[in-house]
């Protein structure tokens, strides 16, 4: 069984109503001699000293020190807290020696201790009661006088099995705890997965940027977003520059190990808010959330300078090239025209000789559709 249960949970709130039990005791206690004054006919003045005034003060003073001792000594609350209970049961019985009923006080502790959840709180709670009541039948004459053999026996039996079942119970409860924070690990494990699992949905394996679908869900988002507020919202399309030669001379893996690098000097380039995806074979996708068109462009254009610069060991030393359309969104434009308008930009980048970043505003592209 796990030993390590978070069985200090809220100790300190069930410590303080441990406390506020032992009070209650106490003032029990005061109630229930205040009934035998007024049912006997007794003498007031010596029973109240006897029987309320001299245990109340030692049960007090038993419950002050378990309040001291809580409090100064904190990492033994659990055994000061048993044995405050044991004292208190051994005060009820020595000055009640006729109350034979009393001697199953000595129940207090057991019961106190399976608070705590752990079997050694539970022996050393009835190691207590065991040791006290021996010491009472040995030394207690008035105890000895009022009991017979026959109901020290009962009471044995009764304690030993009471403290079995108070043992079982604890036992019980371990085990449940283990079997919950079992399930709550369970449970966790399941969370991280599905996040994983959510994460992995919408990732490219090849350049961990995000996939086509995911893209366009951003996408779809974000014009919802810049119709309504009209943040800055720019895409930009890249494309490799002739990389069916590159394929055609180099094979498909060196093609590979090529998008692959140029995938991660995108995520490089981009701002934390910005959205990279690989959008088709060898063509990436790129939104920037609230910037200028300045800060959209000296991204693209730093990001193609830096795709031109880099050798790559597949192409024995040689780079490759990216053309980028770019393309801002004008409020209301709707996601299939703004997608269009960088499309538009992308092919005149081609057009235009490759390795460039072209762009297009909106009215520009209704000029190329009627030229
Ligand atoms: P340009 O874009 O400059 O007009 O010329 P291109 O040769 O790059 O254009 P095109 O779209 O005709 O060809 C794209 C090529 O990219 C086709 C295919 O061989 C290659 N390609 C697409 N996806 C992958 C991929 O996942 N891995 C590899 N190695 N090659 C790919
Ligand atoms: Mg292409
Ligand atoms: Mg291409």
């Amino acid at each position: 069984m796990n030993d390590n249960l978070p069985t200090d949970y809220n100790q300190i709130r069930w410590n303080r109503l441990l406390l506020f039990a032992y009070w209650f005791v106490l003032l029990l206690s005061i109630a229930v001699e205040f009934v035998y004054l007024k049912m006997e006919q007794q003498d007031a003045g010596r029973f109240i000293g006897l029987f309320m005034v001299r245990p109340s003060l030692l049960l007090a003073a038993v419950i002050l020190l378990a309040e001291a001792g809580v409090r100064f000594l904190p990492r033994h609350h659990d055994y000061i807290l048993i044995s405050a209970s044991t004292l208190i049961a051994v005060v009820l019985i020595v000055f009640n020696p006729d109350e034979t009923y009393l001697l199953f006080a000595f129940f207090f502790p057991i019961m106190v201790s399976t608070f705590y959840f752990q079997l050694q709180k539970l022996f050393y709670a009835f190691a207590n009661s065991s040791i006290s009541f021996t010491a009472l039948c040995l030394f207690d004459q008035d105890l000895l006088h009022a009991v017979t053999p026959g109901s020290i026996a009962g009471f044995v039996s009764m304690f030993v099995l009471f403290s079995a079942v108070a043992a079982g119970v604890l036992l019980r409860g371990r085990e449940l705890t283990a079997h919950l924070s079992a399930s709550f690990e369970a449970n966790r494990e399941l969370l991280v997965r599905t996040i994983r699992m959510d994460r992995l949905s919408k990732t490219d394996a090849l350049t961990d940027t995000y996939n086509h679908m995911a893209f366009h869900e951003f996408l779809d988002r974000l014009v919802e977003q810049g119709n309504l507020n009209g943040t800055g919202l720019h895409l930009a399309l890249l494309d490799i520059d002739r990389f069916k030669s590159v394929n055609d001379t180099y094979g498909h893996q060196a093609g590979d190990n090529v998008i692959r690098r140029i995938g991660s000097i995108v995520r490089s380039k981009i701002g934390a808010h910005d959205v990279a995806a690989r959008y088709g074979g060898e063509e990436f996708a790129l939104l920037f959330i609230d910037q200028t068109f300045q800060e959209a462009y000296d991204r693209i254009e730093e990001i193609r300078q830096s795709v031109e610069g880099l050798p790559h060991e597949a192409l024995l030393m040689q780079s490759v090239t990216v053309s980028a359309g770019l393309a801002t969104y004008t409020s209301g434009q709707g996601k299939e025209a703004f997608f269009r308008q960088a499309e538009w930009a992308l092919g005149e980048a081609k057009r235009q000789g490759r390795n460039r970043t072209v762009f297009a505003s909106a009215d520009k592209q209704e000029r190329s559709g009627s030229a």
